[in-house]
């Protein structure tokens, strides 16, 4: 068993570009974190040892109390020696609650950053400025945490490459152990969408775009950091276990509303309902909805999911036909038969995956 995911579905203020299932009325914190410790207790024979990992994800867990965080240790101990990974908003931490959090167990932060730049956080509708953004990772540093991811993003409204380029330096300066870096994507129905439809705000074009993700590789490169997944950016030694197991195929388990397992080569979900999940968990009757991958369906992930980290995937499991892709420098062939993507290639990746699936 790889790890396990705990998804917190709360956000204090819902961003402009945010399709993910959350929901801002706090109130309910105390009884869904009731729910998931009841739901860890309820699923203890699915948990195989050793769980590698643990990801507290969301939304933003860090909008939970120290105190509703620590009620996890009843059911998921000792995190010793595990990664144990929490999400958090700049904006809500305090040199207290970093204590609070380290002395939980948890050795590795996620702070979604996105922009040190306030026009830009300010635009895509993060509570969160530049200032803040940089305090957290210095008070999380000085809390004594030693691996520290942050995401930015790229590609935003009016965002210039000047911009850009400052706001990787700055991610550079701060020594941060891991960046996760995504452009910027118009998800259907949300407030920024409907800001593009409407003329109100202009997308950046795809030459900028590739530009500013070219600048990050290069950048990232030279300041020693391996890009090891096409979004993810780490130190030797600090690429995410818990990602990473991810994109193995490794069983994993999730807990929360929303949340997906995979184990035994069948997908299941929670159900993406705050009242649908409480109330199934406090009657002991959750229904999870599921899947069996086939085989076709389990090729497609590798597929998928290996060409996007930099090992790849071995030439002779791929059953497309490649030629095209490497005559045109997409994709090239390890000495040890891997095809990975190129530079050139990354651009497109998803188009060359599409390609590639059966
Ligand atoms: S904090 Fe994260 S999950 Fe919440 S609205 Fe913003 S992007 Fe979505």
């Amino acid at each position: 068993m790889a790890g396990i995911y705990i998804h917190i579905p709360f956000c204090k203020k819902r961003c402009l570009y945010c399709d993910f299932f959350s929901t801002t009325i706090l109130e309910r914190q105390e009884e869904y974190m009731k729910a998931v410790v009841r739901e860890l207790e309820m699923r203890q024979d699915e948990i195989e040892e050793p769980i590698e990992t643990i990801y507290i994800g969301g939304g933003t867990p860090s909008t939970l109390p120290i105190r509703l965080i620590i009620g996890l240790n009843k059911v998921i101990t000792p995190f010793n020696n595990r990664e144990f990974t929490m999400e958090i908003n700049p904006g809500d931490v305090t040199e207290d609650y970093l204590h609070g959090l380290r002395e939980i167990g948890i050795n590795r932060l996620s702070i979604g950053i996105q922009s040190f730049q306030d026009e830009l956080l300010q635009r895509i509708g993060r509570r969160h400025n530049a200032e803040q953004a940089i305090k957290a990772v210095q008070m999380a540093q000085k809390a004594g945490f030693k691996n520290i991811s942050i995401d930015l993003m790229y590609a935003l409204p009016t965002q210039t490459v000047q911009q850009w380029r400052a706001d990787i330096k700055t991610a550079i300066d701060l020594r941060v152990q891991h960046i996760s870096s995504y452009g910027l994507m118009y998800e259907e129905g949300t407030i920024l969408t409907k800001q593009l439809e409407s003329g109100e705000i202009k997308a950046i074009d795809e030459e900028t775009e590739n530009a500013m993700y070219d600048l990050l590789c290069e950048q990232m490169k030279q300041a020693g950091f391996v890009h090891y997944e096409v979004s993810n950016f780490a130190l030797p030694g600090y690429e995410s276990k818990h990602n990473s197991n991810y994109w193995n195929g490794t069983p994993y388990i999730g807990i929360g509303a929303g949340a997906h397992s995979f184990v035994n080569n069948v997908r299941s979900w929670n159900p993406s309902d705050l009242d649908a999940y409480i109330n199934g968990i406090n009657d002991g009757t959750l229904v999870r909805e599921s899947e069996n991958l086939t085989e076709k369906d389990l090729y497609n992930e590798h597929i998928m999911l290996g060409l996007r980290t930099c090992r790849g995937i071995f030439r002779k499991e791929i059953k497309a036909d490649l030629e095209h892709w490497i005559n045109n420098n997409m994709v090239r062939e390890t000495e040890d038969g891997r095809i990975v993507a190129t530079q050139n290639g990354l651009h497109i990746l998803n188009l060359i995956i599409e390609e590639l699936m059966i």
